[in-house]
């Protein structure tokens, strides 16, 4: 009988994606027959574009008897919390908020969490009259509801924070909640907004079968706090709830939080952030640079990753894609009227015709009015812009967009292409929107990205406007080794919105993190 193997080969597409296939390739590698093995485990895949033929690069390990039974699953499981002594308020249901409550859960607290938007099947219906009848809800839309910003995306799992704990621990408890097991194996693992909303409602489900509390509908509007001790949160109906801690997890785009904290004199600050345009191209042109290839077959719809180094005016600042979404839409991501705002998501195949990318500038801050603004310089930035867009582009949640040949010659566009981004465009000279700094920055950085990708930077692709929420333009403080506010006592800052985490891995990290602080904070007291 053959030991357990290790292995590493490099497959054509057709093989690598045909599960019989593969396992015969596999197989063969290992110099194996079909009988001597019970079991071939993939471990890792990731394409390599690199030479003449794309090729994907398989990692698999080959059991002759069964292989060990925590390679499946079920890794987690939640004790009943209902009658728990110690309970922690989570303010927002997004991956840092439901990520916080399962392990709150796992030590024994009972989560209350929180949550302004619907559930995520509630939700729908706001997303359906903001892409057909431009009505923003400002509690629910991309950005507000069940399961955060998160849930309406392209649900890409890869993170780059791999310090700030353990990205194969929240992929399996994504994968246990039904996400597909590909992302435990996938080197750019994503789920796609078709399936999240099943997971997110699964994730939710956990959280109140172990007794946890979960309420929609619930805005967060003040604090119960005294003496620098927080103490609890007041809703929108007036409700006074009070916990032995609060994790606030609501996000980048809760700027009625920050303007709540601000009010109270709980300390924050402004945070460099990055603002730019999406870019939509037609997918089959992206596939053909990357692939080299005249249809791209049974590989994925290829992506791309840019980044170059731009001057203007001695300023030094990057410009950068930002959450490329390969076979994706753009969708409208305002959370109020008078705001245009985008961003990109995609299905679980990634199969529709565009490919689309935040192309972003990093706003530092030397480039907000700090003097005038103090910490919310940067919120005051992103929203003017964002209003100057919707201004531009009529009012409604027409967005305004250029051809990107046009925008590098400084030239209005006569028309414009078709798009995915459903409520429409309409042709709007870019530099009106972003002003002149912004605008030639990014144009330097387009200039540079036609050099690496043919095609690019041409009349076949356009722009979009405004890729505004990268990132939170505030920070809310918070001790590195306690993670709670440094001058206030029972406040967890938690997730993007508190400037810890971008993206749904790293706010899902973040959001564990914080569970364990307030954990030791409650033991502790
Ligand atoms: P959020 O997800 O923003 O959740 C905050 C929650 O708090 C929201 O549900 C909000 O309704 C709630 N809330 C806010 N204020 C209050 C209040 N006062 N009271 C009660 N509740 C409140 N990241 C990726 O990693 N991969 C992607 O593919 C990806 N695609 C994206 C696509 C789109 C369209 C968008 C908008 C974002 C995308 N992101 C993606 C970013 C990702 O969604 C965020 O980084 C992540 O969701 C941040 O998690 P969070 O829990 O910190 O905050």
């Amino acid at each position: 009988m053959p030991a357990f193997r290790e292995i590493e080969v490099l497959l054509p597409a057709e093989v690598a994606y045909d599960e019989y296939a593969r396992y015969r390739a596999l197989l063969q590698a290992a110099g194996l027959q079909p009988g001597d093995a019970d079991f071939v485990h993939l471990r890792k895949r990731s394409i390599d574009a690199r030479g003449r033929q794309p090729l994907v690069r398989l990692r698999a390990d080959i059991y002759p008897t069964a292989p060990p039974a925590d390679l499946f699953g079920p890794w987690f499981t939640y004790p009943n919390v209902s009658r728990a002594h110690r309970s922690v308020i989570i303010v927002g249901a997004g991956p840092a908020g439901l990520f916080a409550a399962l392990r709150c859960i796992e030590l024994g607290l009972k989560p209350v969490v929180l949550e302004r938007g619907k559930d995520v099947r509630t939700r729908r219906r706001d997303l359906a009259a903001l892409n057909k009848d431009h009505v923003v809800n400002p509690d629910s839309n991309y950005c507000f509801g069940e399961g955060g910003a998160g849930t309406y995306s392209d649900g890409k799992l890869y993170t780059r924070s791999t310090k700030r704990g353990d990205v194969q621990r929240i992929l399996r408890l994504l994968v246990q909640h039904g996400a597909t097991s590909d992302i435990l194996v996938d080197a750019h693992p994503h789920i796609g907004t078709n399936k999240l909303p099943a997971v997110v409602a699964a994730l939710r489900d956990s959280v109140r079968e172990a007794g946890g509390e979960v309420r929609f509908d619930t805005r967060v509007d003040d604090l119960v706090l005294t003496d620098n001790h927080l103490h609890g949160v007041v809703t929108q109906t007036g409700e006074e709830l009070t916990a032995d801690a609060v994790i606030l997890a609501t996000g980048h785009s809760a700027r009625d939080i920050y303007e709540l904290l601000h009010r109270r004199g709980v300390l924050i600050e402004a945070k460099p952030f990055a603002l730019g345009v999406r870019v939509e191209h037609p997918q089959q042109l992206i596939d053909q640079a990357q692939y080299r290839l005249k249809e791209r077959g049974p590989l994925p719809a290829a992506s791309y990753a840019l980044v170059h180094q731009t001057h203007w005016q001695n300023r030094q600042r990057g410009v950068f894609s930002f959450c490329m979404c390969p076979g994706g839409f753009i969708v409208p991501a305002a959370t109020a009227p008078g705001e245009v705002v985008v961003n990109g998501m995609s299905p679980s195949r990634r199969d529709s015709r565009f490919a689309n990318s935040g192309i972003v500038t990093a706003i530092e801050l030397e480039d907000m009015d700090l003097k005038q603004h103090g910490a919310l310089a940067g919120l005051r930035l992103q929203q003017q812009i964002e209003q100057q867009a919707c201004q531009l582009a009529g009012n409604t949640q027409l967005a305004p967009a250029q051809l990107l040949g046009d925008f590098l010659r400084k030239k209005p566009s006569a028309s414009l292409l078709e798009t995915s981004y459903q409520p429409g465009l309409v042709s709007v000279p870019m530099d009106e929107v972003l002003g002149a700094g912004l605008a030639e920055r990014l144009r330097q950085g387009f200039q540079n990205f036609g050099q690496k990708i043919p095609g690019y930077a041409t009349n076949a692709a356009q722009i979009v406007g405004v890729e505004s929420r990268t990132s939170s333009p505030v920070r809310i403080p918070r001790d590195r080794d306690t993670l709670q506010h440094p001058e206030v006592r029972g406040l967890f800052p938690c997730g993007e919105g508190a400037g810890y985490a971008g993206g749904i891995v790293s706010a899902a990290m973040d959001g564990e993190r914080c569970a364990e602080a307030a954990f030791a904070l409650v033991r502790s007291a």
